[in-house]
């Protein structure tokens, strides 16, 4: 099985992806768990269209970025072997119900990061499998709800960073305080800072395999977070930095950790 998806890889969805003219573009999966949209009014009032309708909405702003969206009630939660193989960055955004998504489902996601996919985990994705199994830890923090928060730019030289102001406030944001139970990342990009006094590592940067992953904290469900244009800009930078490069996706399987998974 792991032959047959690395061959997949190799004959090329880096040049069977569409493209504008010679330029490849990069594929964006915008995956949402989609049920507080459905559920709950006070989300239902801030994102009709979904939390990915509304991340897709200015990603496809983009010339560069093929953007598609999967949802956990879709069949294979909409992430088939197919489309994540023709991925270069997946988003995640899950919260009340990660362990609905299935096992097979979360390894795969995380087997493609392992093979040079981009993967950005918002807020409360931090729980989710995929994220938890590339991270290898518990991924728990301290939260409480409805906090201002300033968040702090502290790597500008990072591509993630560029054009963000040194800091910037939201101003209702779900409080995530330390310790964030990962390990230490590449790098911390972004810093948060609550009135209630907590701090958080809000935007961090980790590689596994030949994949780049990015952790953004705001975007709680009930907040129009996603609607605010400096975080658009942090998502879309991230989108571009954390994409496949087409020498990622030619070179060979990594991982041991993807092989003993298979071998089981
Ligand atoms: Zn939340």
């Amino acid at each position: 099985m792991l032959n047959s998806a690395f061959r997949r890889l190799n004959t090329g969805s880096v040049t069977d992806s569409k493209t504008k003219g010679m330029r490849h573009m990069i594929n964006v999966i915008v995956w949402n768990e989609f049920r507080h949209e459905k559920t709950q009014e006070d989300v239902k009032s801030v994102y009709p269209d979904g939390i990915h309708g509304a991340i897709k909405d200015f990603l496809s702003a983009e010339d560069g970025l093929n953007v598609t969206t999967a949802t956990l009630d879709e069949p294979e939660c909409g992430l088939t072997q197919e489309a994540v193989d023709a991925a270069d960055v997946i988003l995640w955004w899950g919260h009340g119900y990660h362990n609905e998504v299935p096992d097979e489902i979360a390894k795969r996601v995380a087997d493609a990061v392992l093979r040079g996919c981009g993967l950005i985990v918002l807020h409360s994705g931090h729980m989710s499998k995929p994220f938890r199994a590339l991270m290898g830890t518990a991924c728990t923090l301290r939260w409480r709800d409805g906090d201002r928060e300033r968040v702090y730019t502290v790597a500008p030289h990072h591509q993630i960073a560029k054009g963000i102001p040194d800091d910037f406030e939201i101003p209702s944001e779900e409080m995530y305080g330390e310790r964030f139970d990962i390990p230490n990342p590449t790098e911390v990009i972004f810093m948060g800072w609550f009135a209630g006094g907590e701090v958080f590592r809000s935007g961090v940067t980790f590689e596994r395999g030949y994949g780049k992953i990015f952790y953004f904290q705001p975007g709680h469900e009930t907040n129009p977070t996603y609607k605010i244009p400096v975080v658009q800009d942090i998502i879309k930078n991230a989108v571009y930095w954390a994409a496949r490069t087409s020498k990622r996706a030619a070179a060979d399987p990594p991982g041991p950790w993807a092989s003993q998974e298979t071998e089981r």
